[in-house]
């Protein structure tokens, strides 16, 4: 069954904003899948060692075909294309992340899943570019997203470049 699945993006290494337009670029090449929306990216500041350089943020809206599964491994195989490196501090510095942040309306929790992403909610990077190209989401388990955005305080957040 089709449905649309949301992907977030992030990078604060090698010139970033060039890898989240990649990664976009990427993103459309995944099989059974059309990449239907992107949001502007956004600079933020890091969440966790604080040494580190600002991140560029976006979400992408994906129609696909793909399960859970399938497509958690294509935005795996497009973060080692780019040069992504595991096994570094947690919330350290990276080329590219990508967070599978909704499938549908499903709730999948398995050791390599969850979904909605944990920390979604409470991501400032994460609701207001996804609240751009679909706003009137409902986070399963968590309400609406513009309750959400009411919920998340301090936005630290600045557009660099506006999507389409
Ligand atoms: P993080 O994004 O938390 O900084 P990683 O990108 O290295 O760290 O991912 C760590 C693990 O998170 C991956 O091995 C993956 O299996 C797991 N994971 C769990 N849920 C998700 C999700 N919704 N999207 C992406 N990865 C997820
Ligand atoms: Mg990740």
């Amino acid at each position: 069954m089709r449905l649309i699945a949301y992907v977030g993006i992030g990078s604060n290494l090698d010139d970033p904003v060039a890898q989240v337009q990649e990664a976009f670029e990427e993103l459309e090449t995944i099989p059974d899948s059309v990449l239907v929306a992107r949001s502007s990216l956004y600079s933020s500041k890091p969440m966790g060692p604080v040494d580190q350089p600002d991140y560029v943020n976006a979400v992408a809206a994906i129609d696909t075909l793909l399960s859970p599964e399938e497509l958690l491994a294509a935005l795996r195989s497009i973060e080692d294309r780019q040069g992504r490196e595991r096994g570094g501090e947690k919330w350290g510095p990276r080329i590219l992340d990508l967070d599978l942040l909704l499938y549908g309306k499903k709730k999948i929790k398995t050791a390599d899943l969850t979904v909605p992403h944990p920390g979604l909610h409470e991501r400032d990077f994460v609701i207001i570019p996804l609240a751009e190209i679909a706003g009137n989401l409902n986070i399963p388990g968590r309400g609406s997203l513009q309750s959400l955005i009411k919920l998340c305080e301090n936005h630290s957040l600045k557009k660099l470049i506006t999507g389409k």
